[in-house]
């Protein structure tokens, strides 16, 4: 059985090291908002070459807290991509303001930033792109319609920990970087938890209060905030494996490198495009013929996923917003032919010819 991450095989690999910060933290009884949160986020800070990052719970209440905190809400509007996670839109609606999507290029599946301008309007206040699959965002375009139209840009960069645009890192690029570490993340816990990196110390201060109802001291409450804390068992985990973040990431370009070469002229493969360091937090493969190879793979006791088989404009959920099938035709040919296969880190080499091997053959 080949399965999309292989977190027990990892784990094996760390035990020794996390079970040691565990104890450590169970021992020291502080269990919320403790040194270690304070370590991993210099740490993360420092990676980023920023000043600051801000632990929360949640890669999604991560986009919620840097939407509110960069003052968007009712009757706003967020430009972003259909084709991601739900929590991305979510998470502009938990504000208030509303999602415009705009559809996707069709190599990188991240939002197209030549049909951006037609969709700014005067309630437009921010452009959210997401770094999809690890693959970065057209960020110099992006940033030169946000500074035209006076935008804020917030990255959602839950699947690219360590994806880098000419040097500079995602989250270190627009006003803010909105980090998940849901444990199948390029970096994950083992539970819940979210970051966002910020250059700006009015806001990050901001940030703080609102993750921890709105206090600022102890029991004063400035404003009504929400309860949104990493907590110190996760980022004790975090701290282990964010030693190993830059070797992990290197290791899954490894394994793209040769699926690519195994794969090539016989499905559409991800693209890297020039000035991107790619951390494949998918590989992701596009076929008229997805369906077919899910199947046979999974005759094969090997496990694939669809990221993402609907589109959000065509979600029950998102009806309201009033779109329709054929709104993003790009999109939805992406969720109609993806199809992601097994990507971590540890994968073996003779697992990935085997995928290749089969995928050849239904081709
Ligand atoms: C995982 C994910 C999120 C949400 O992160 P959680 O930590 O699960 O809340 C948001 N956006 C994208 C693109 C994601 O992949």
């Amino acid at each position: 059985m080949v399965p999309m991450v292989d977190l027990k095989r990892q784990f094996q690999e760390i035990k020794g090291e996390i079970i040691h910060i565990l104890t450590e933290i169970l021992e020291s009884s502080h269990y919320v908002l403790g040194p270690k949160v304070s370590a991993f986020e210099k740490k993360v800070a420092e990676f980023h070459g920023l000043r600051e990052a801000i632990g929360v719970a949640s890669g999604t209440d991560a986009l919620h807290l840097a939407i509110d905190a960069l003052g968007i809400g009712e009757g706003d509007e967020v430009i972003t991509t259909p084709f991601t996670f739900f929590a991305t839109a979510e998470a502009i609606l938990y504000t208030g303001a509303t999602p415009v999507f705009v559809d996707v290029q069709p190599d990188t599946l991240n939002i197209d930033p030549e049909q951006i301008p037609a969709h700014v309007t005067s309630r437009t206040k921010a452009i959210l792109p997401v770094h999809l699959f690890g693959h970065p965002c057209d960020m110099n375009k992006i940033l030169r319609i946000a500074k035209k139209h006076r935008l804020k840009v917030i990255e959602d960069c839950a699947q690219a920990f360590g994806a880098r645009l000419n040097s500079r890192t995602v989250g270190s690029i627009g006003d803010a970087g909105c980090f998940s570490f849901y444990p199948s993340k390029n970096l994950g816990g083992y539970g819940d938890g979210g970051m966002i990196t910020i250059n700006n110390p009015r806001l990050s201060a901001l940030i703080r209060e609102l993750r921890n109802h709105g206090a600022r001291g102890s029991y004063r409450h400035k404003r009504v905030g929400y309860n949104s804390r990493l907590d110190e068992l996760q980022a004790g985990i975090l701290l282990v494996k964010f030693k190993y973040i830059d070797d992990y990431n290197k290791q899954r370009r490894r394994k793209a490198h040769l699926y690519n070469t195994l794969l090539r002229n016989t499905v559409q493969c991800p693209v890297e495009k020039e000035g991107a360091y790619h951390v494949y937090h998918q590989y992701t493969i596009t076929s008229r013929k997805r369906d077919r190879i899910r199947q046979t793979l999974k005759e094969n006791g090997i496990s694939s996923v669809v990221y993402y088989p609907v589109p959000l404009h065509l979600q029950e959920a998102m009806k309201f917003l009033g779109y329709r099938k054929g709104d993003f035709p790009v999109a939805e040919k992406a969720a109609r032919e993806v199809l992601s296969l097994p990507m971590f880190p540890e994968l073996e080499e003779s697992a990935i010819e085997k995928i290749a091997g089969i995928i050849k053959n239904i081709v």
